[in-house]
């Protein structure tokens, strides 16, 4: 995102982690003729495959193309309803509206903003009932003469796993398919469980801010062999296995990751466990230097999370605080801050199409306005961490 601020900023909000080996792997390509579906995707869709103990890895040039991606194997059918939350980054609502079919949302668990499991199995029983108890669910307009509950689109929020167990209980009963969405949870664990793998199909994201780069990137997960087949196909061009290059057996999209990309990506993930604990070393200072800030409420990790991947650190302002003047103040300091997330229900085109207006999802929208992000990498330093939470402590004070 441009940032007009940049130089006067003491401690960047975000920051790759990038050594010479990234930057020649990347170099190394450029010697080569293949920069596009050469063995550079191939090496970093097996690593990532391994890593998550997955049958199939598939590589796309971002982590909302392979939402989409997923949305489309699934079946979702122009009204088909998903049930997904609002407390999410936009990407995985839109793909969801790029087909066509509706996004049902379920509000948010107050502590680890993951979609409220309570809520869902309810939510899930009165759709498939239909009729009238299926009406609260659904949105004022937009979904008149809808199809059938399809999906769940749970989202791995700032790196925790959603309460997974739950969701596939839910969708067994109902028949239904479940894409996770863990841009933001590579290498998050659920009682021992790789995120990602915990539905039937996942996503990682590998925008610069995310646990590993490769600048733009994704990166599907799956153990459906028939999916993962589609997929492949749609991510290039709808030509399926043994189809010519201007042979095309469906409508799909040019959503392949260069070589230059998965080069960059291959060697990130052998750094994978280095990032990974990096973050959660920056973490845990800012636990010891926050913890005992009455009106700061910050990140908890669940005890069924057994592996957190640390995305970004969200602290919690107590009620009654002017978030977006206190993030001001904080400009002022020299310290980048930012809401996070913004409600997707709230989105101005959310509210046009689905007649959605504040008050739908407290929960979320609670967290929405009382949520900053503050600067956080893997290659933050403690003195870094020392000089962001000064300065909180100061402002909190003031
Ligand atoms: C980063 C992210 C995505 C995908 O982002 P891209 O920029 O398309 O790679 C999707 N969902 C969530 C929750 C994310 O944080």
């Amino acid at each position: 995102m441009a940032d007009t601020n940049q130089n006067k900023w003491r401690v960047p909000l975000s920051h790759p982690d990038l050594t010479d080996a990234e930057r020649q792997a990347v170099m190394d390509v450029l010697q080569t003729p293949n920069l596009s579906m050469g063995p550079e995707h191939i090496a970093f869709e097996a690593a990532v495959a391994e890593y998550a103990g997955a049958k199939h890895a598939i590589s796309v040039n971002s982590g909302t193309a392979g939402l989409h991606l997923c949305v489309r194997a699934a079946g979702i059918q122009p009204g088909d309803l998903v049930l997904t939350t609002p407390f999410s980054f936009m990407a995985s609502t839109n793909v969801i509206l790029f087909e066509k079919a509706i996004p049902v949302f379920v509000d948010a668990d107050s502590q680890t903003g993951n979609i409220d499991v309570a809520q869902l199995a309810q939510a899930a029983k009165d759709l498939a009932g239909g009729g009238e108890t299926a009406k609260r669910w659904l949105p004022r307009k937009g979904a008149q003469n809808h199809g059938p509950l399809k999906a769940i689109l749970p989202v791995d929020v700032f790196g925790q796993p959603a309460d997974m167990d739950a969701v596939i209980e839910i969708a067994q009963q109902y028949r239904l398919k479940v894409i996770e969405d863990s841009c933001e949870a590579l290498g998050a664990e659920y009682k021992g469980r790789q995120a990602g793998m915990l539905g039937d199909m996942g996503v990682f994201a590998f925008y610069p801010n995310k646990q590993i780069t490769t600048a733009e990137g994704g990166m599907i997960v799956t153990d459906d062999d028939a999916a993962a087949d589609m997929m492949r196909a749609l991510r290039n061009q709808g030509r399926a296995p043994g189809d010519t290059w201007l042979q095309h057996s469906y409508l799909g999209y040019n959503y392949r990751l260069d070589e230059l990309s998965a080069a960059l990506g291959r060697v990130q993930m052998g750094r994978i466990e280095e990032l990974l604990a990096k973050r959660a070393q920056v973490a845990n200072w800012y636990r010891q230097h926050l913890k005992d800030e009455p009106r700061l409420e910050l990140p908890e990790v669940m005890p069924v999370t057994t592996r957190m991947s640390w995305f970004v650190y969200v602290i919690r302002l107590a009620e009654g605080i002017d978030r977006d003047a206190f993030i001001h103040r904080m400009a002022d300091e020299g310290i980048p801050a930012r809401p996070y997330f913004a409600p997707i229900h709230l989105q101005l085109y959310m509210m046009e199409m689905f007649g959605y207006r504040e008050g739908c999802y407290p929960v979320t929208e609670d967290l929405g306005r009382r949520g900053v992000a503050i600067p956080f990498s893997s290659v933050m330093t403690e003195e870094e961490v020392e000089i962001v939470s000064e300065v909180l402590k100061k402002l909190l004070a003031g």
